[in-house]
């Protein structure tokens, strides 16, 4: 058997295995655990900044409280208004002193209203992103399961084409073998295709004269484009 031929049966067991591989990768229960676990990464950081968002809520809510009170008080002051009037005191003042502070309690009023609703939207978000997060954390744990069993069958299945696979691999030059596996990691596949034309028969790109050279004596050379090995056809 030539050497070309002995990469090409190679190749073709490897095929197995790479379906095998592909079969895992793209699996629904693959692609069920993987949805899963993204949600739960992004929930629990949803959640997380939701619990900061409360914090700062909160904190605002007690300096608003906090500063009504206050005017509350000032406006308290005032309660012996007809005692200052009699003494002599200016009406309009106190008038104007009133109105003025009534008004900012309206607003403070308005402001803490505002910061109630925004407290309990904010509150409510937190409990059913929570809620819906516990459940895909159970699912994500069902699918985890699933995922591991196809995962050991496959894995069974590799084993059987992998031995195969080395004593094939026995009949190759051990450089060709890791300049193989090389391509094999960078996804290129197949990694041996036949020249047709003069050129590579993957993606169309013209050999060089040295190349084409080297192929009508039986050898193997790499396309510059697609970096396959191409043989002669
Ligand atoms: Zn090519």
């Amino acid at each position: 058997m030539s050497y070309v031929e002995k990469l090409l049966k190679y190749q073709e067991e490897d095929e197995k295995l790479l379906k095998v591989e592909r079969e895992l990768s793209n699996s629904p229960e693959r692609k069920n655990l993987v949805q899963a676990v993204n949600f739960v990464t992004k929930a629990t950081e949803k959640l997380e900044a939701l619990d900061g968002k409360a914090l700062s809520l909160e904190a605002t809510f007690k300096e608003l409280d906090e500063k009504y009170a206050e005017v509350a008080e000032t406006l308290a002051e005032f309660d012996n208004l007809e005692e200052l009037l009699e003494g002599g005191a200016d009406i309009s003042f106190y008038k104007k002193n009133i109105s003025q502070i009534t008004d900012k309690l309206k607003s403070l009023k308005q402001d803490i209203a505002a910061l109630n609703k925004a407290i309990k939207e904010s509150n409510e978000e937190f409990q059913n992103l929570y809620a819906k997060n516990r459940t895909m954390q159970k699912q994500g744990k069902e699918f985890q399961e699933t995922y591991e069993k196809l995962k050991a069958e496959k894995r069974k299945e590799s084993e059987i084409i992998k031995v195969e696979l080395s004593k094939l691999a026995q009949d190759i030059a051990p450089e060709v073998m890791q300049r193989y596996q090389m391509k094999r990691s960078e996804r290129i596949f197949p990694i041996l295709c036949p020249a047709k034309d003069g050129r590579c028969s993957k993606c169309g790109y013209e050999l060089s004269l040295a190349g084409k050279e080297k192929l009508s004596s039986g050898g193997v050379v790499e396309c510059d484009n697609c970096h396959r090995f191409v043989y002669k056809g």
